[in-house]
C-alpha cells in the first residue's frame, strides 16, 4: 500500500503505512509489521492478553456463600 504523506507519530518520515486500527499514517520506524498496526496500537492493544483482569474469585464466593 503506498501511503502519501508525513508519518502522524514523529511526522518527520514519511509515511509507508496507514494503520487499519486508527488510521494514523505511519513510517517505518512507528510500524509494527508484527501486528500490522502502527506503534501506538501495538502497544496498547496487549500482545499477551494480559489486558484484562477480572476477579473472578469474588463470583466465585457469591456462589459457595449460596
Ligand atoms: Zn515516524
Ligand atoms: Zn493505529
Amino acid at each position: 500500500m503506498s501511503v502519501t504523506g508525513l508519518c502522524q507519530i514523529c511526522e518527520r518520515n514519511e509515511a509507508a503505512h496507514s494503520c487499519p486500527n486508527c488510521g494514523t499514517l505511519a513510517c517505518e520506524d512507528h510500524w509494527s509489521e508484527r501486528f500490522d498496526l502502527c506503534v501506538q496500537c501495538a502497544s496498547t492493544d496487549g500482545d499477551d492478553g494480559r489486558a484484562t483482569a477480572v476477579p473472578d474469585d469474588l463470583d466465585d464466593e457469591d456462589v459457595m456463600r449460596f
